[in-house]
């Protein structure tokens, strides 16, 4: 494998989820590696869980599609977030129980490992800062990591005992060779790093290259629908600010 598309954190978002998919599928990724949250928050659960799994990606379960499959409690969730979980659970037919049910914690390859939270905490632990990545380093002997759950486009480097944060830029990162990285596409249903646009990432593991991107879709139609099914209203007004 060559270039692999990185997804996560998608959340019901359909407009999103189809505005980047179309985008990988023109730049011709062979691979897509999804980092979890299918669902939750978003009007369209199934439809995103059908228009994922038509990509054929890897792809292991987040918190959220835990919960909407019913193997997690969500008590502490956020009361819009508990509300969508039952809501979701409602509005997916057992096929999709099933995948999102069955979906692995951690998927492994050869150079990387992907998770949705962390890999100490695959659901849960959110790696936001350069002392919980460091303890997540010393957890895997790969080069490269995937994960998501923070929603925040980006991720850390690890090199010679030091631990920095990365942010995103327009030229691609270059991953050193003596180094480990943990990258986070950002969230394509749901951002929270103050840009509205559905956040992805490609990775070219042959000339070791991570490009960060971003994509505009329609927010309008969402927070529409939001409104319709009797969603949250606040749920649609931060998509507009990503936040
Ligand atoms: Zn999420």
């Amino acid at each position: 494998m060559s270039q692999i598309g990185v997804v996560s954190d998608i959340h019901g978002n359909l407009p999103a989820l189809e505005a980047v998919l179309n985008s990988l599928e023109k730049s011709r990724v062979e691979r897509i590696f999804c980092c979890g949250d299918i669902v939750g928050y978003g009007p369209w659960p199934g439809l995103c869980v059908r228009r994922i799994r038509e990509a054929n990606p890897l792809c292991v379960q987040g918190n959220h599609d835990a919960a909407a499959c019913a193997r997690l409690p969500f008590d502490h969730f956020t009361p819009s977030a508990q509300l969508v979980i039952k809501w979701t659970t409602a509005h997916i037919s057992d096929k999709e129980t099933i995948y999102l049910k069955e979906l692995p914690a951690i998927h492994t390859e050869d150079n990387l490992v992907m998770v949705h939270g962390s890999l100490r905490g695959p659901l849960w632990e959110y790696i936001s800062d350069r002392w919980v990545a460091a303890e997540n380093f010393s957890l895997f002997n790969r080069p490269l990591a995937l994960f998501g759950h923070s929603h925040i486009q980006g991720g850390f480097v690890s090199l010679e005992g030091k631990v920095d944060l990365l942010r995103p830029t327009k030229e691609p990162l270059k991953l050193a060779p003596e180094a480990k990285y943990l990258i986070n596409p950002g969230s394509i249903g749901q951002p929270r790093d103050g840009d509205p646009r559905a956040a992805y990432a490609v990775v070219d593991l042959l000339n070791r290259e991570v490009h960060f991107k971003r994509i505009s879709y329609d927010i309008n139609m969402i927070k529409k629908r939001i409104l319709r099914e009797g969603l949250p209203r606040d749920l649609g007004d931060r998509l507009s600010l990503g936040r």
